[in-house]
């Protein structure tokens, strides 16, 4: 009898997870591989923290699967080197992969296919990058119609999981190499592996509290935890996407109220607009190196190294912008507030090129993906797919009085602002030279003025931007 591979990449579960079950369908055994593929680990986008959590992610699966009879094989190398291997050495009929949609991962795809019994199948979204489509058959390029569309489509069919099955049989023969990848980084916010997923995602939708009901009032508030924070474990499928959504549609058909029901509608929505960045980047993957918009591609950024270098450091002298890189740099994620503010501050206020942030951000992020970060980043500079303009541009210290009002979120990542008074929290220039002494906080020694005027920034980037439009035309 032959064996089937179950090529895991960015599905990293047993439960619901489509790859799997088809490749146990037949009653073959299963070989369940993970190939570190060095392109990958030495691009300059891969981040340590990244790494370190995927590692820590493989060796739950590994423990979940001896608990099941089988075991993770890992192999480094070409995917398409190792799996020809593979094939040969173990009689194996077909390999079975979650597809993916990013321009690496689909010219990888087509050279495996080319040569070997390929079949990918759907998991990472629930809508396929071409199931949602204009009546034209176009691709969508605003984000609200194509939400519809994909409500239309999907919110009646059956969004049911599949069970983990209890016994997977995988060949004893089969060599592993060690999970021995050099990556150091333990997140305490973020432990690996797919039953913390489960669980985090059922303290958001099922707790007394239930976060999902009262996320549209807290969703921007930064300091207070009113989002899922479930972003790392969809990145690499800890849980599937079909499971968040039907947690989502559940609540909406038994919440106690229109207020709890429209607040998980509103949840459902963030998860179609990760839908929607899939399928931007399938149907215009020249994103990942230009500005969606044609007439924007001519900016003449002012990339100024020292800048950027105090921006990655949460430097800037503006506490929220600092407070959410520093965020970043500790946690490895940010706040999605957190995230428009610092993108828009290096874009606008510093005219710094959107692709130097979103490389940072890259390298960074424990949910580092190139749609949804990509997505951000052009929606921020007002390049991108959807109705940002570009003349929208955060004025980081209202958006700290708005989302951070006491200046909380600010004070659990900035100490040095720890004893400044609530007042001056997101504008601690402004406090008096008497104050300043009395609470140890000298602007400009202890913690930096601002590195640019907001309001001269603001008329700034404007001039840029028309000039960048103009020069089109
Ligand atoms: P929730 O608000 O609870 O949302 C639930 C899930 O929906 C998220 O986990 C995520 O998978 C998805 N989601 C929510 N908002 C978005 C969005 N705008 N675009 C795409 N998916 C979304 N998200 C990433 O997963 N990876 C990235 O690399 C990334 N980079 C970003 C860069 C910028 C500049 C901006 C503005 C946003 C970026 N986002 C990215 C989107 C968003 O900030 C995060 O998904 C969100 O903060 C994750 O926290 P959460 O799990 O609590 O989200």
């Amino acid at each position: 009898m032959g064996t089937n591979i179950w090529w895991v990449r960015r599905d990293l579960r047993l439960n619901d997870n489509q790859a799997l079950q088809k490749a146990i369908s037949a009653g073959k055994p299963v070989i369940p591989l993970f190939i570190f593929d060095p392109k990958l680990l030495n691009s300059s986008n891969a981040g340590e923290r990244r790494i370190a959590f995927l590692k820590g992610c493989l060796s739950e699966l590994d423990k979940d699967l001896r608990l099941r009879g089988s075991r993770l094989i890992v192999r480094r190398g070409d995917p398409a080197e190792i799996l020809k291997n593979l094939v040969k050495e173990c009689n194996v009929d077909k390999i079975f992969a979650e597809a993916d949609y990013s321009p690496y991962a689909r010219r990888r795809d087509g050279t495996v296919a080319e040569q070997l019994p390929l079949a990918l199948v759907g998991g990472l979204t629930i809508s396929h990058p071409e199931s949602i489509v204009k009546d034209d058959g176009t691709p969508y390029r605003v984000f609200t119609p194509f939400m519809r569309r994909w409500k239309e489509k999907y919110l009646s069919t059956d969004l049911r999981s599949t069970s983990v099955p209890d016994l997977i049989s995988t060949p004893g023969e089969i060599q592993s190499e060690k999970l021995d990848i050099q990556a150091d980084f333990q997140s305490k916010e973020f432990e690996p592996g797919e039953k913390t997923a489960m669980a985090k995602l059922k303290r958001f939708t099922q707790s007394p509290d239930h976060g999902i009901e009262q996320y549209a009032d807290m969703r921007n508030r930064m300091d207070k935890n009113g989002t899922a924070i479930l972003s790392p474990y969809l990145r690499f499928g800890l849980l599937s996407i079909r499971q968040c959504v039907s947690a989502a549609l559940q609540i909406m058909q038994t919440a106690p109220d229109e207020s709890a029901r429209h607040s998980a509608e509103i949840w459902l929505n963030e998860l179609i607009w990760r839908e929607f960045y899939f399928s931007i980047l399938f149907h215009f993957p020249f994103v990942m190196k230009h500005s969606f918009k044609e007439e924007l591609r001519g900016i003449s950024w002012r990339n100024d190294e020292h800048e950027f270098s105090a921006w990655c450091k949460g430097q800037t002298g503006y506490p929220v912008v600092d407070a959410s890189i520093r965020q970043l740099l500790e946690t490895g994620w940010m706040h999605n507030r957190g995230r428009m503010i610092a993108a828009s501050f290096l874009v606008k206020d510093l005219v710094i090129d959107w692709r130097w942030g979103e490389k940072f951000f890259m390298q960074q992020l424990l949910d580092g993906d190139p749609a949804a970060n990509n997505g951000g980043w052009q929606w921020t500079a007002g390049t991108g797919t959807d109705a940002a303009p570009y003349f929208r541009i955060f004025n980081p210290i209202l958006q700290g009085k708005k989302f951070d009002p006491r200046g909380d979120f600010v004070r659990s990542w900035v100490p040095e602002l720890s004893k400044v008074p609530d007042k001056y929290i997101h504008a601690p220039w402004e406090m008096e030279t008497d104050l300043q002494k009395s609470i140890g906080c000298i602007i400009g020694r202890d913690y930096p003025l601002p590195i640019v005027d907001h309001g001269f920034a603001r008329e700034r980037i404007l001039e840029v931007y028309l000039q960048a439009k103009q020069r089109y035309q």
